[in-house]
């Protein structure tokens, strides 16, 4: 049993510890096609990781022939530090993207030549925008950021120019641009990115893929050198990447996919858990595991996932299983409704404060939104409150503009050096070179500053860590390590609370999440128009709450600035999840929820508000109780007596009258008329109801 004396020597412990049995049966399947379907929290991640390192240490495999894939840098990053402390060195575990750029850059002089080529990254939209004018199509920022999106979408799913307005017809795409425009758009941005030597991220796919289909010696040489693959979040694969990945196996069945299709959140770009949910069509011998526990939150906040996914509808939703959360109680969740984003902030700034002084590390805590702008108003409040922060998770840590000019002067700091021994130790030749590009020995106060501080100083914590770990480490070195960790996307942990957006927060987890801005327009989206894409705002909600492993706090504001009318209701997700809730709140978030109100006979919409309130339109036939109404008016003339108003203000004649038409038997279907809000449900509600009770039909 080398294994067993391996791990001995090496003090690691057996992979399959820490797992429970169906991981442990995913974890220690055979070579050959493993598929595990579970919702958020149940250790997919921690699965596969598992896996990997049991197929090496059974000897199967060795860490370099691993190729594990995901969807975010951050989650990539994850799943290389969760190997690393299995003892795996080696493997490689990168996003898509990274994995095929990686690719490329190796294969590309066999395939293509000596021609180089550049990533379009920063300047697409201006190409957009170029290609847009040759066209005569509009190019404000808004309109030209749609019309990239859909290219991106159509690149992802394989769709041609000269397809795309066949195909755009079917699906219904809409873009507010003729299909054809659309497509002689996307030809001329083809065309353009080709002249100028430039791939966007979807050809990195496409090259890629398109390097192992037609060149058999590089299929040969990729395949003698990865043999095994894993893939994490298989339910957002698109058509492109799912093509790349069939090149990666070349017929080959070493594959273990995880994924959660209640957690599909990027269907709009193209991806789908099609190939999740029929994997074991397409491998009918393939191990399946399902697993249930989840080991991530406290039982209030699964229960609380429990029932925001409960709701779900459409394919996705037929594979869910309910949560069984492990873990031991924790706090509820919380739910508040502010007047305005500013304040909102602050209370969540305020919380955070509290949490961080009761002791949770900042790294801990995370405020998830939306869209990105949402940001900004996050950051102003918690640097009030003195909290460090970092924004999507330094993601794009290497894009920005502090660290390249820090990279930049390093680099030419150890030019210097040039193979001589380091002047002095590594440390404080890193503090000495960023010093000259404005780290300071203290953090300054506020916000855009003090982010980047911290990015700098994680800079120098790297240093450190590598001064610790190697013998007289010199700025090549360090240099060296910053180079591989830029290319792989892997950028250095930043302490602070982490600012980021439901789609970037995938997969991830903190001990304390807000998830903030929940109202309607925000999520759903405005632009989330068909269920599809509700139910996709759903989805992205329930990746939202499955984050938290402890608290959890949510809230919404009325209006976007301070003063500002209050004019968007709270998020529809929350019906029914808001403790004690009035039933007339619940009622008006229906109302908001977009749907218009139609007539209960014929179900056509209705404007009027007097055919609102009856809740027929004026062309159906009344159903009026005559009787009820008799008795309801008698009510009125006795109560408006008591209380000395106007009968009127009790009720108005058409409120009752809808009363008598619709005979509501409880609460909520009182409060659904209009005309009822929560006060006359307070005043009234119990004696009306009486009313109706006691006239029986
Ligand atoms: P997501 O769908 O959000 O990606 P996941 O299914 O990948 O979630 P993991 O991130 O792997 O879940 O696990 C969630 C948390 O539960 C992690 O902190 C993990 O270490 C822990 N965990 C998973 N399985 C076990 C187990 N058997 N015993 C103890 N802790 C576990
Ligand atoms: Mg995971």
């Amino acid at each position: 049993m080398p294994d067993v004396a391996d791990a001995l020597r090496t003090g690691l412990r057996d992979p399959l510890d820490g797992l429970d049995p169906e991981q442990r049966a995913a974890a220690s399947a055979a070579r050959g096609p493993v598929c595990v379907l579970a919702g958020a929290g149940t250790g997919k991640t921690r699965t596969i990781t598992h896996r990997i390192a049991y197929l090496v240490r059974q000897g199967h495999v060795v860490p370099s022939q691993v190729l594990a894939v995901t969807f975010t840098a951050r989650a990539a990053g994850e799943l290389r530090t969760r190997l690393r402390r299995l003892g795996v060195e080696g493997a490689q575990a990168r996003t898509f993207h990274a994995a095929a750029l990686r690719q490329l850059r190796y294969f590309w002089p066999r395939v293509v030549g000596d021609a180089p080529w550049e990533l379009l990254d920063r300047q697409k939209l201006r190409l957009v925008g170029h290609a847009a004018t040759t066209l005569d199509l509009p190019t404000g920022t808004e309109v030209l950021r749609d019309l990239a999106a859909e290219i991106e979408w159509a690149k992802a799913s394989l769709v041609g120019p000269e397809d795309y307005p066949a195909v755009a017809a079917r699906l219904h795409r809409q873009v507010g641009q003729p299909a054809e425009k659309v497509a002689r758009l996307y030809e001329a941005y083809e065309r353009i990115k080709t002249d100028r030597r430039l791939l966007d991220f979807d050809d990195l796919l496409l090259h890629t893929t398109a390097a192992l289909e037609d060149h058999r010696g590089v299929a040969e040489e990729f395949r003698d050198r990865y043999r095994c693959f894993v893939v994490d979040e298989y339910q957002d694969v698109t058509p492109a990447q799912q093509r790349l990945l069939d090149a990666w196996l070349g017929g080959r069945d070493d594959v273990t996919v995880v994924g959660d299709a209640n957690q599909t959140i990027y269907s709009f770009g193209g991806a789908s858990p099609r190939p999740l949910l029929d994997f074991t069509r397409r491998y009918p011998d393939a191990t399946v595991v399902r697993l249930e526990r989840d080991y991530r939150s406290t039982p209030q906040v699964v229960g609380l996932a429990n029932r925001v996914i409960g709701a779900a509808r459409g394919r996705p939703a037929g594979s869910r299983l309910a949560l069984v959360g492990q873990r031991a109680d924790g706090p509820e969740p919380s739910f508040a409704e502010h007047p305005d984003e500013a304040s909102e902030a602050g209370a969540v700034a305020a919380r955070a404060r509290e949490l961080i002084d009761a002791g949770t590390d900042p790294a801990e805590i995370a405020v998830l939104f939306r869209v990105n702008a949402q940001s900004e108003t996050y950051e102003q409040a918690l640097s009030d409150f003195g909290i460090p922060y970092v924004v999507r998770g330094g993601e794009r840590f290497f894009a920005r503009e502090e660290i390249r000019q820090a990279m930049s002067a390093l680099r030419t700091a150890a030019s210097r050096e040039n193979g001589a021994e380091p002047e002095r130790p590594l440390v404080p030749a890193v503090r000495g070179v960023l010093a000259r590009v404005g780290l300071t020995a203290q953090p300054p106060p506020g916000g855009a500053a003090r982010e980047r501080w911290n990015g700098l100083h994680a800079l120098v914590e790297l240093a450190e860590e590598l001064a610790a770990t190697t013998d007289g480490a010199g700025l090549s070195r360090y240099v060296g390590e910053l180079e591989q960790r830029a290319a792989a996307q892997h950028p250095p942990e930043v302490g602070g609370v982490t600012l980021a957006s439901l789609h970037a927060a995938k997969g991830l987890e903190w001990d304390a999440v807000f998830l903030v801005g929940l109202a309607e327009g925000t999520l759903p989206i405005q632009h989330a128009s068909d269920d599809d894409a509700i139910e996709e705002e759903r989805r992205l909600f329930y990746v939202g709450v499955t984050r938290a492993r402890e608290h959890l706090a949510l809230s919404w504001s009325l209006s976007r600035t301070p003063g500002g009318r209050p004019h968007r209701g709270r998020s529809r997700f929350l019906h029914g999840l808001v403790p004690d809730e009035h039933p007339a709140s619940r009622v008006r978030a229906e109302r908001g929820a977009g749907r218009k109100p139609g007539c209960r006979v014929c179900g056509a919409p209705l404007s009027s508000t007097m055919d609102i309130k009856l809740g027929r339109c004026g062309r159906c036939p009344a159903d009026v109780d005559h009787d009820l109404l008799t008795r309801l008016k008698e009510w009125r003339v006795e109560r408006a007596r008591e209380l000395n108003v106007p009968p009127f203000v009790v009720f108005t004649d058409a409120t009752l009258r809808a009363i008598a038409e619709q005979r509501p038997t409880d609460e909520r279907a009182l409060v659904a008329i209009s005309g009822i809000g929560a006060t006359k449900l307070d005043r009234f509600g119990a004696e009306v109801l009486a009313v109706v009770h006691s006239t029986g039909s």
